[in-house]
């Protein structure tokens, strides 16, 4: 008989942000479960960016196998380009949940991207990335909605899911003390709306694993990322400083209690696993790449008056059409679709005789790389493009093909702009946050080794540990392993790690897209994205 398992994601979360808080007394909680574990850097997939590293983290999958490498995906079709938001349907292989619920097991399963539509499944889903109108019916089982609404007083599913309407003007760009006053605020209630949702299904349905998706430690490190910064926080801060700071502590000491009131539900000594799906650091200065690509000869805007007018237009499908009528498809051979991707897609030949041709392709994608690392900023001299990996070597496996060629790495991990420009990098404003490669893994409890530091550790192997933990057989096919560092050797010991071999209902790829989505939950979607300067 195996313990239950609660997961923690805290989206984004750092060590270098965290450490400084449990030494000063903001995060007991989290300070007392490390003391008592085990910790660890975790690292992410690349792209470091929410969609494919939490989906790896459920799948053991890299995204060359599960297919998730952006919020969404870029398509050259018969009928013209296409730009379309993934969903779950779009994940090419099992969930740790679908693993678990073919074992018997069951999960409740909170606020995770990539979960809706709900699929093989046992348990209860509050999927992430929901549009708060559209929560009832997509709630796991139909009845959960209900439930929760009649269990938990004050529960506000528009502050618990994606409301623009709150959001807007927080997320558009904080100016002033009251913006970022109500984006911390907004953040600390959405937090604890899904802790009580957490709380009230693991007293009322308690399953096998519980995992609960904190993903406001993403937004508030990108917004707020100077506050929050010991060595550019400044010596002596203004008392605007001062006060924006503590709100963003007091949104940390909420996580912390959240935290440890869910290891009481749980009952001491359960596993606990707290993981994030990548790190954090400073952003300083913006690459605008479409604008690189069109100084040389790569892309070419169809009309220049139209690609200067950006922020009136309604968000949603329709503006990811038009953003394609801005280019000149028969004289453009790379694209960048989205800032979230880093991704340039090479356009593929067609009949016209457009696009490149097979036997020119890897010539021409080693050339656009080579010039791209070589590009220096005449103001700085230096390089914004650190490393460039071809789809081969980050996104091998079936799902390949449906990457961007080539995956640029900036000199300050930041995100690309898709936008025209006249100068090609610019130092930004004020410094922001942005993702690293280096994310956080702690557990704790029964066979999980005390006060122990491990290296080396994927975010592939978060799926494997949680199966052992629960008691499974690991499959065969997961690209990550079961972490044995973490676990104490005699509870290795009494409990070696087993595998199962791939299933036949695994290894099929999944059918293409049925494309049956809303639009209107496709705008909200499109709306969040770009206030969060993933879409531009
Ligand atoms: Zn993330």
């Amino acid at each position: 008989m195996s313990s239950k398992v609660l997961l923690i994601g805290l989206d984004g979360a750092t060590f270098s942000i965290l450490d400084p808080l449990m030494a000063t007394g903001v995060m007991p909680v989290l300070k007392d479960l490390l003391a008592s574990g085990t910790r660890g850097e975790l690292e992410s997939v690349v792209p470091a960016l929410t969609p494919p590293a939490w989906t790896s983290l459920m799948t053991g999958r890299t995204p060359g196998h599960h297919g998730i490498f952006d919020f969404l995906r870029f398509e050259f079709r018969p009928a013209g380009r296409q730009l379309r938001i993934l969903d779950a349907q779009d994940v090419a292989t099992p969930t740790i949940w679908s693993i678990l619920a073919r074992h018997g097991l069951r999960s409740s399963v909170l606020n995770f991207p990539m979960t809706f539509p709900v699929r093989e499944f046992s348990g209860n889903v509050v999927p992430g990335w929901v549009p708060w109108r559209h929560l009832r019916l997509a709630c796991y089982p139909r009845s959960l909605y209900d439930r929760i609404t009649a269990a938990i007083p004050g529960f506000n599913p528009r502050e618990l899911a994606m409301d623009m309407a709150l959001e807007e003007r927080a997320l558009e760009g904080c100016h002033g003390e009251g913006d970022y006053e109500n984006l911390i605020k907004l953040h600390i209630r959405r937090e604890q709306q899904w802790f009580e949702v957490a709380a009230q299904l693991m007293r009322e349905d308690p399953t096998d694993l519980t995992a609960v998706l904190f993903d406001g430690v993403d937004k508030l490190q990108h917004f707020c990322w100077r506050f929050l910064e010991d060595s550019i926080f400044p010596a002596s801060p203004s008392p605007f400083e001062s006060q924006v700071r503590e709100w963003c502590l007091d949104y940390f000491r909420a996580i912390d209690s959240f935290v440890g009131r869910l290891i009481e539900l749980h009952g001491r000594g359960n596993p606990v696993f707290v993981a994030s799906d990548h790190g954090f650091g400073p952003t300083v200065e913006v690459f605008h790449v479409n604008a690189w690509l069109r100084e040389n000869g790569y892309l070419s805007w169809a009309d220049a008056a139209n690609v200067e007018q950006k922020h009136e237009e309604t968000l949603g499908m329709g503006t990811m059409a038009k953003r394609f009528y801005e280019i000149d498809w028969a004289e453009t051979t790379a694209y960048c679709p989205t800032p979230s991707s880093n991704g340039i897609y090479i356009t593929p030949p067609s009949a016209d005789g457009t696009g490149v041709a097979p036997e020119r392709y890897e010539s021409f994608r080693r050339e656009l790389a080579d010039a791209l690392l070589a590009y220096r900023d005449p103001a700085t001299g230096h390089a914004p493009v650190a490393r460039i990996w071809t789809r081969e070597e980050v996104f091998s496996g079936p799902q390949m093909n449906t990457a961007p060629d080539l995956t640029l790495i900036l000199r300050d991990a930041g995100f690309v702009s898709i936008l025209p420009s006249d100068r090609l990098v610019k130092p930004r404003v004020e410094t922001t946050g942005t993702h690293r490669p280096n994310g956080i893994f702690a557990a704790a409890g029964i066979g999980i080794r005390r006060g122990a530091n491990v290296t080396d550790l994927s975010i592939l192997d978060v799926a494997p540990a949680l199966l052992h933990a629960l008691g499974l057989p690991v499959p065969r096919e997961l690209e990550g392993k079961v972490p044995v560092a973490v676990f104490e050797p005699e509870y290795l010991r009494t409990r070696p790690v087993t595998f199962e071999a791939p299933r036949e209902e695994d290894t099929l790829v999944m059918a293409a897209h049925s494309g049956g989505s809303d639009p209107r939950m496709d705008a909200e979607i499109m709306g969040q994205l770009r206030a969060l300067g993933y879409m531009e």
